[in-house]
C-alpha cells in the first residue's frame, strides 16, 4: 500500500458524493474539521489482501512518524489516488478500519475520513522537514523513478532501481521476464558450484533475454558457452527459489557472508535506511527486483547467446566481469522459433538496411531519438503524405499542438499522477512545464477552445504528433522502441449515437491503409474490466456500437474479455510482415474518462450541455516504429511509391551522357525521383550499385539506345527490356507510383 502523511495545523474535510456502489455509511456531519492533526492519506493496492497484515503495518508507520512528530491526533483519509493498482474496496475499506482499532488501542486518537465517496478538502500544512513523507509500507520510495517489471536497465540503471526500496508485495510470475531472471540465477548458481571462486555480478534483463556477470578471474570464450549450459542443465533441479527484501545491513551481512565482494560493494553504496530485493536458491543471493519463477525446475528451455567483457558498474576503472547472454523460454518449441526468426530477420533488420540505405542513424547524442537522412525522409513524407489523403477522404482535419504545455496540463490529465516517471519536464519562465508524451490534451484544448454544440459534432481532429517519453536506456531497439516519436494521432469527439457510425468510418480508414502495404491483420476487441468507470448502460452501448461496426463490416475479432481500459473499450490491429511476426499498430479506443477530466462538453439539442466521447486511435501508430516495420517488411525493397530513389539512368560510356541527361531531365520534370549515375565505371559495376541500393528501376543508355532514341529498363528483379520508348515508361511508371502499387 501507499501512504503520504501530512503534518497539518488543520485539515477540513468535505464529503461530495458516492464514488463506489455502497460507500461507507456517512456518521455525525460533515464538513468536518480536524486541528493539530498527521493527516495519513491512504491506498490500499493489489496485493495487499491479508487485512491484518496490511493493517498492522499502516500502524506502525503510522505511530513512528506520530512519535516522531509527537503528534496525537491522526485521520487516515483513504485517497485511492495513489496508485494505479488499487485493491478491492472492500479490502480497503477493512484494512482502514482494522488500521483505526489499532492506533486508538496505542493511545492515539484516530479517526479515518468516510470510505468510498469523493471528498474535498482544505489542509494547512506545517511544512517542518518531516511533515510530508510518501511511502510505501515498509520504508521511503522515490516516487519519480520507480522501476517497472519487464524493463530492461542499464548497470547503474540496475544500482539505481536496487538501491530504491522496492516494497512492493513479493510475488512469482510467469511471464517472459522470469524465466529470463530465474535463468540468470541458475547461472550464478552454477558458476558457484561448478567454477570454485566465481564471485557474482548483477543479472541484467535484454532486448530478447537475460545476462549475468561473473567473475571466473579469467576471460570466457564463445566455445565453451556449449559446455557452461551443460553445466547449468546440470545444477537445475526441484530448487525452490525464494525472493526477500532486505535492509542495507542485512544485505551487507549477505554478501559478505556469502563472499560476494561485488554485491557487497553494491550493498555499501546503498543509502541508509534503503532496502534491496534478493532472489535467492539454496544459498546463492542476487538482486533483482524482477519477479523470477517459484521453482529452478520450471526452467525448459535456455541457451548461450555470446560472452564478453564487462566492467563492474559500467565503470572502466573497476575490474572487469565475464557478462554472459542467454536467452530463456517457457518450453524448447518458443526457444526454436525464436531462433530461427531471428536468423531470418538477421539480413533485414532495419538498423542495418537503415546505414545501408542510409536511410537514419541512432547517436549517442541522443539516445533514442532518431536522426532521418534525406533517404529516410522521402519514405516518411510519402508514409504521411498518404495519411494525410485519407484524412481529407474519410473527413478529418489536421491539427498541430504544442510539444511543451504548462505542467498544469498534465496534472489535470492523470499523466502527473500515472505517468510522471516517463516524462520530460522543463522550466520556462519560472514555470515548470512538461514535454508532452501523448496529444490527447492538445486536441481536447483545441475542441475546448471555442463552445460547441451538437452541429459540430462529431468533430474528427488528427495531428502528426511529435511525443517524448523516457524510456530506459536497456529497452531501446532500433525505431522499434524510441524516446521520441510521432503519432498519427487522431481523436474523434462525438455523442453516444455516433459511436458506431465513428468506428466504422475508421476501420474503413485503416483497412485502406494496411491494403496499401500488403498487410494482413486481425482484431481483438477488448471489453469492460471489472474496475472500470461509467454506467453498465454506457458500457453496453459502447461495447454494442464496436461489435455492430465490425460485423457490419463482416470483420472477424477476437474477444478479449475484460481487458479493456478502465475508461472504455477498444479495438486492437494486430498486423503481419512478411516474416510472419504480428505487430501490434493500429487501435481504437473508446474513452468516456478523459472528457469528464477536462470538463469537455458541447450543447445538445435539448439545450444541455453534455460529455461527448472520444474515440482515441492511430493507424500507423509511431510513425518511427511503423517505417521500421517497413523497412524489415519489405526488406529495403520499398514498393516505387515509396522508394526514396525510383529510377537511375546509367551510362555504358560517357559518350552516352547528353542523351542520357535528356532522359533524366524529363523523367524529373514530370515528378519522378530519379538520379543520374556520374561516376565513371563499367556498366556491370554501376548495376551492381544500385542493385545494393534497391532502386525499382535502372534506365540503362548505350550507343544502341541513343541510336534509336529508346532506353532499356532493368527492375529490381534483374529483368531487362530493351527498345523502350522512355514516353511510355515515364507513363507507365507515373501510373504505378500514383495507384502506390504494392
Ligand atoms: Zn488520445
Amino acid at each position: 500500500m501507499r501512504i503520504l502523511t501530512v503534518h497539518a495545523d488543520f485539515i477540513e474535510v468535505d464529503v461530495k458524493k458516492p464514488a463506489i456502489k455502497q460507500p461507507e455509511e456517512l456518521v455525525g456531519t460533515w464538513p468536518r474539521k480536524f486541528e493539530e492533526v498527521l493527516v495519513v492519506f491512504t491506498a490500499v493496492e493489489k496485493g495487499d489482501e491479508n487485512v491484518l497484515d496490511t493493517a498492522a503495518k499502516l500502524a506502525d508507520e503510522t505511530q513512528n512518524v506520530a512519535n516522531q512528530l509527537k503528534c496525537k491526533n491522526v485521520l487516515l483519509h483513504p485517497w485511492v489516488h495513489l496508485t494505479s493498482g488499487p485493491s478491492a474496496p472492500k479490502v480497503a475499506q477493512d484494512v482502514l478500519l482494522k488500521a483505526q482499532e489499532i492506533i486508538k488501542d496505542r493511545g492515539f486518537n484516530c479517526d479515518h475520513s468516510p470510505f468510498g465517496w469523493y471528498k474535498g478538502f482544505n489542509i494547512k500544512s506545517k511544512g517542518h522537514p518531516l511533515s510530508e513523507l510518501s511511502r510505501q509500507i515498509g520504508g521511503f520510495v522515490e516516487p519519480s523513478r520507480k522501476p517497472k517489471s519487464g524493463d530492461v536497465h542499464t548497470l547503474n540503471e540496475v544500482l539505481y532501481s536496487v538501491m530504491l526500496e522496492e516494497a512492493r508485495t513479493i510475488g512469482f510470475a510467469q511471464d517472459r521476464n522470469a524465466y529470463r531472471i530465474t535463468a540468470a540465477l541458475a547461472f550464478a548458481l552454477m558458476a558457484k558450484e561448478k567454477h570454485p571462486g566465481s564471485k557474482l555480478g548483477l543479472p541484467q534483463l535484454t532486448e530478447d533475454g537475460f545476462s549475468m556477470d561473473v567473475d571466473f578471474g579469467r576471460a570466457i570464450s564463445p566455445k565453451e558457452l556449449p559446455s557452461l549450459l551443460a553445466d547449468v542443465q546440470s545444477v537445475i533441479k526441484d530448487q525452490k527459489v525464494t525472493q526477500k527484501l532486505v535492509k542495507k545491513k542485512e544485505a551487507e551481512e549477505l554478501f559478505a557472508k556469502n563472499n560476494e565482494p561485488y554485491l557487497l560493494d553494491l550493498a555499501k553504496q546503498m543509502p541508509e535506511g534503503t532496502y534491496l530485493n534478493v532472489l535467492c536458491v539454496d544459498n546463492i543471493c542476487i538482486p533483482s527486483y524482477i519477479a523470477p519463477l517459484e521453482n529452478l525446475s520450471k526452467l525448459k528451455a535456455i541457451d548461450f547467446t555470446g560472452a564478453g567483457g564487462a566492467y563492474w558498474l559500467n565503470d572502466s576503472s573497476k575490474a572487469q566481469l565475464q557478462r554472459i547472454y542467454g536467452l530463456s523460454f517457457p518450453n524448447s518449441e518458443q526457444l526454436k522459433q525464436f531462433v530461427e526468426m531471428k536468423e531470418k530477420a538477421k539480413d533485414r533488420d532495419h538498423r542495418k538496411l537503415g546505414t545501408q540505405l542510409d536511410l537514419f542513424s541512432l547517436q549517442p547524442v541522443a539516445p533514442g531519438m532518431a536522426f532521418f537522412h534525406p533517404n529516410g525522409m522521402v519514405i516518411r513524407n510519402e508514409i504521411e503524405n498518404y495519411l494525410r489523403e485519407l484524412n481529407q477522404k474519410h473527413d478529418y482535419v489536421e491539427i498541430r499542438t504544442p510539444v511543451i504545455v504548462d505542467a498544469e496540463v498534465w496534472k489535470e490529465s492523470g499523466h502527473w499522477d500515472h505517468y510522471k516517471e516517463n516524462m520530460y519536464f522543463t522550466t520556462i519562465d519560472g514555470k515548470l512545464n512538461g514535454v508532452k508524451p501523448m496529444n490527447c490534451p492538445g486536441s481536447i484544448k483545441v475542441f475546448k477552445n471555442s463552445r460547441k454544440s451538437y452541429r459540430d459534432l462529431p468533430l474528427r481532429l488528427s495531428e502528426f504528433g511529435l511525443v517524448h517519453r523516457h524510456e530506459y536506456s536497456g529497452v531501446l531497439s532500433g525505431l522499434f522502441r524510441v524516446r521520441a516519436f510521432t503519432q498519427d494521432d487522431s481523436h474523434v469527439f462525438c455523442s453516444q449515437e455516433q459511436i458506431e457510425a465513428e468506428v466504422e468510418r475508421r476501420v474503413r480508414y485503416i483497412d485502406e491503409f494496411y491494403d496499401s502495404f500488403g498487410f494482413e491483420y486481425s482484431l481483438e476487441l477488448s471489453t469492460r474490466p471489472p474496475k472500470r468507470m461509467g454506467t453498465d448502460e454506457q458500457w453496453n452501448a459502447a461495447e454494442g456500437a464496436l461489435k455492430k461496426a465490425l460485423d457490419k463490416l463482416g470483420k472477424e475479432y477476437k474477444i478479449n474479455e475484460g481487458d479493456g481500459a478502465f475508461y472504455g473499450p477498444k479495438i486492437d490491429y494486430h498486423i503481419k510482415d512478411s516474416l510472419g511476426r504480428s505487430w501490434q499498430c493500429a487501435t481504437e479506443q473508446l474513452d468516456f474518462q478523459m472528457p469528464l477530466r477536462f470538463g469537455v462538453t458541447f450543447e445538445d439539442k435539448d439545450g444541455k450541455q453534455k460529455n461527448p466521447v472520444i474515440l482515441h486511435s492511430v493507424a500507423a501508430g509511431s510513425i518511427e516504429r511503423f517505417f521500421a516495420i517497413l523497412v524489415e517488411h519489405f526488406e529495403g525493397k520499398f514498393p516505387t511509391w515509396l522508394a526514396p530513389v525510383q529510377a537511375a539512368v546509367l551510362t555504358i560510356s560517357d559518350n552516352q551522357m547528353p542523351y542520357a541527361e535528356s532522359v533524366h531531365k524529363k523523367l524529373k520534370s514530370a515528378g519522378v525521383r530519379v538520379t543520374i549515375e556520374t561516376k565513371s565505371g563499367t556498366i556491370g559495376a554501376k548495376i551492381r550499385d544500385w542493385q545494393m541500393q534497391r532502386v525499382p528501376y535502372m534506365v540503362i543508355i548505350g550507343a544502341n539506345e541513343v541510336e534509336s532514341e529508346t532506353i532499356s529498363v532493368r527492375d529490381r528483379s534483374g529483368k531487362e527490356t530493351k527498345d523502350v520508348d522512355p514516353d511510355k515508361f515515364q507513363k507507365d511508371l507515373l501510373k504505378e507510383i500514383s495507384k502506390r502499387a504494392k
